[in-house]
């Protein structure tokens, strides 16, 4: 007799208009430990949340991270992570993982990419090697990295993009994802871990495409919603497209998508964006944002952002964000974390980047707690007043 499978289990546990406080119980997050929704993802773009080791990811809380299928399909293999027992193992990460598909690293780092109706045709950014992508392909990738959640293949339609190209270009999504659930039903009992979750497996989200078209997103939900996926993201988003319309395409969405199941956004955003979402009803969200930031110097704080390499805080005997209590925050000064980044210092970088992630993270468990106690309106006030008074955005793509 075959084996029944189990997927994630999604509950809701407060709500507040249409936003939601829930848990994502999975293989590698589950009871105690499930998920708390909305949750900010950290980017661990190769099996490394740049700058931070795994153990103190954990001690900031995150219970679940992302690992990017294209990145580690082209270094260090796929097949490599397998024989290391999957990616939980290979980086010793025990909690909860995402992998995206790899569609969006082929379109956003591939000028000579080719699509067909069979796949993505693409050279490495790397050695610039021949590689072809097909749904079958990412998701046997993906099984073998063997992340918690995994995403369908799908086309990133480029912004702007006119309705006719953007209208072959779901249709082609909408047959990778019937693709991609094929064979990840067929193969999912492959996954590296299977042994030691007996019953339990992998779950496989749908994409939402559309581009920046209400009709086209509504279709694209609708068909995906029939065929019946455990969670369904929002893609093709934070494509360059104006702020706003990111969010009209994100309201115009969601109401198409089952409210028990969870809702994902790829690739947001700034805080006020992530609360202000989380308000309309989303569950999950990652963003390389406040990874990145850091790297150049520009922290999220409870007094907006800012940039630790300007010389006024050169003798500022001040912490990052007095409102913070992240390790960084209560042992360091601004004085020398701008020290640091105006010496290139690689613990600039780790600095950095801890606090911002605690920013994140401690915002999220915010968020969760307002939706429970009917405060997120103030919270997404406050938020916003905040990065009103700050500086202009900063540069997610450098
Ligand atoms: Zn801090």
């Amino acid at each position: 007799m075959p084996l029944t499978y189990t997927p994630l289990t999604y509950t809701i546990d407060a709500e507040l208009g249409v936003a939601r406080r829930g848990r994502i119980d999975l293989p590698h997050a589950s009871g105690e430990a499930a998920v708390q929704t909305p949750v900010f993802m950290p980017v661990g773009t190769v099996g490394s949340v740049k700058a931070v080791p795994q153990e103190i990811v954990e001690t900031l809380g995150a219970r679940v991270i992302l690992g990017n299928t294209y990145h580690l399909y082209l270094r260090p293999g796929h097949e490599l992570v397998r024989r290391m027992g999957g990616l939980h193992k290979f980086i010793s990460w025990p909690r909860a993982m995402l992998t995206d598909s790899g569609g969006f690293q082929v379109f956003s780092l591939n000028e000579l990419r080719k699509v067909t109706d069979d796949g993505v045709h693409f050279r490495s950014h790397l050695d610039g090697s021949s590689h072809l992508f097909t749904p079958e392909r990412s998701i046997e990738i993906q099984i073998a990295l063997g992340a918690d959640i995994l995403m369908v293949f799908d086309e990133c339609t480029e912004y702007p993009a006119d309705y006719a190209r953007t209208r072959k270009s779901l249709d082609i999504t909408l047959a990778w994802a019937e693709r991609s659930k094929a064979y990840f039903e067929a193969h999912k009992h492959e996954v590296p871990w299977a042994a030691d979750f007996a019953g339990r497996t992998q779950s496989l989200f749908g994409i939402v495409q559309g581009g920046m078209y209400p009709d086209l997103r509504r279709e694209s939900a609708e068909r995906l919603v029939a065929m019946d996926f455990p969670g369904y993201a929002i893609g093709g988003l934070s494509v360059s497209e104006p702020r706003h319309l990111t969010r009209e395409v994100i309201e115009a969405t969601l109401p198409h998508l089952p409210k028990d199941k969870p809702r994902y956004v790829m690739g947001v955003g700034y805080p006020e964006e992530i609360v202000e979402y989380a308000m309309m009803g989303v569950d999950m969200m990652d963003c390389v944002l406040p990874t990145r930031a850091a790297r150049h110097g520009l922290l999220f704080t409870s007094e907006g952002r800012l940039n630790i390499k300007n010389r006024r805080f050169a003798e500022d005997q001040g912490p990052a964000d007095p409102e913070c209590t992240c390790m960084v925050c209560r042992r360091y000064t601004r004085a020398y974390l701008r020290h640091l980044a105006a010496s290139q210092e690689p613990l600039s970088m780790v600095l950095n980047t801890i606090h911002n992630l605690a920013y994140y993270l401690d915002l999220m468990q915010s968020v969760r707690q307002a939706i429970a106690i009917g405060t997120l309106p103030s919270l997404l006030a406050r938020v916003r007043a905040v990065a009103r008074a700050s500086a202009g955005p900063i540069a997610t793509h450098s």
